[in-house]
């Protein structure tokens, strides 16, 4: 059996920043504001070293806290900073990008639409950025919502001029529509294409990888938005698809008259759970070597401690 891992899989560079950020930090005195990535397994490998995470500034004081890659609303910054928090910012530069955009959108009067799912901390964050005024649409139907629906607080208004920003992680391909459909209908409509290099990389990588293989192993955190974007273009495409957070998740019976499998993984999923898929499926079909591997990236050496596997598997 062959198993091709996607080109681009894995940590991305603002997860690799932020994971760098909370090692340089590591003590008891240190939160993260939120899980640091939507992986179970990194959150409780800096659990178990002391850094846990918070999910609201109010009645923290005294602390060291680190943003994390998905970023932060101003008020939550400055509720940290009014508690005497050390507030890091570990704050994607691509993320910090897209809440500019979206600031001076406002600022210049015209109307806000964040492409994106509207409980997604990063898309929350980029909205606060903007006076809490984006109109946030994740499809087709919400967009239509906005312009019917006359009970929305934000009403959408196509003969006025408007700036459209997008959460890093979304689909392209629905990106595409959803721009389509606006560019026939608005008056002025300025696009700002904020899907970042490490999402479409990942995209178009599981797109090329899904087409030569029977089944595709997507790894990520069942909260990641961009594993489960991997996810969905991998069933569009008509392949069998699991999505797993961990190595003993496989079911066995998956790989019965199996010749060929993808694998691909989010953002926030550490190299080292990649290797334990591969080294279980090897395992399963009683080879010892990965075979068609084709990535550029997924091996690359991670930080210090993502080295060190057994601290990290030790429960
Ligand atoms: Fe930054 Fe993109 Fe990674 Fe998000 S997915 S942390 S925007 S590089």
């Amino acid at each position: 059996m062959e198993i091709i891992i996607a080109k681009y899989s894995g940590f991305c560079s603002g997860v690799k920043i932020a994971v760098e950020l909370v090692e340089k930090n590591i003590s008891n005195n240190t939160v993260t504001f939120g899980p640091l990535v939507h992986n179970q397994s990194v959150t409780d490998y800096f659990k178990r070293k002391g850094v846990d995470y918070i999910e609201s500034p109010e009645g923290i004081n005294n602390k060291t806290v680190i943003v994390r890659s998905h970023g932060v609303s101003p008020e939550v910054i400055s509720k940290l900073e009014a508690g005497e928090n050390t507030v890091i910012n570990g704050t994607c530069p691509f993320v910090t990008n897209v809440q500019r955009i979206a600031k001076n959108i406002i600022e210049n009067n015209k109307q806000l639409i964040i492409l994106g799912d509207k409980n997604h901390p990063e898309v929350i964050g980029i909205n606060g950025w903007a006076k809490y005024k984006g109109i946030i649409i994740n499809d087709l139907e919400e967009l239509q919502g906005y312009q019917q629906d006359q009970d929305q607080d934000l009403k959408l208004d196509l003969s006025k001029p408007i700036g459209v920003v997008v959460q890093t992680t979304f689909n392209m391909e629905k990106f595409h529509t959803i721009i389509s459909k606006l560019r026939e209908q608005a008056m002025d409509i300025e696009v700002h294409n904020t899907i970042c290099k490490a999402t479409n990389e990942r995209q178009s990588a599981v797109r090329d990888m899904a087409e030569k293989v029977d089944m595709v192993l997507v790894i990520g955190g069942k909260e990641s938005s961009n594993t489960a974007k991997l996810t969905s273009i991998c069933k569009s495409l008509d392949v069998v698809t699991y999505q797993i957070e961990e190595a003993k998740e496989i079911d066995p019976s998956w790989l019965n008259n199996i010749k060929s499998v993808g694998i691909t993984a989010g953002a926030s999923t550490p190299d080292w759970i990649i290797r334990e898929v591969i080294s279980m499926v090897n395992e399963l079909n009683g080879q010892e070597e990965v075979k068609g591997e084709e990535q550029e990236n997924a091996w690359e050496t991670i930080q210090a401690a993502f080295e060190n596997k057994t601290a990290l598997t030790a429960k």
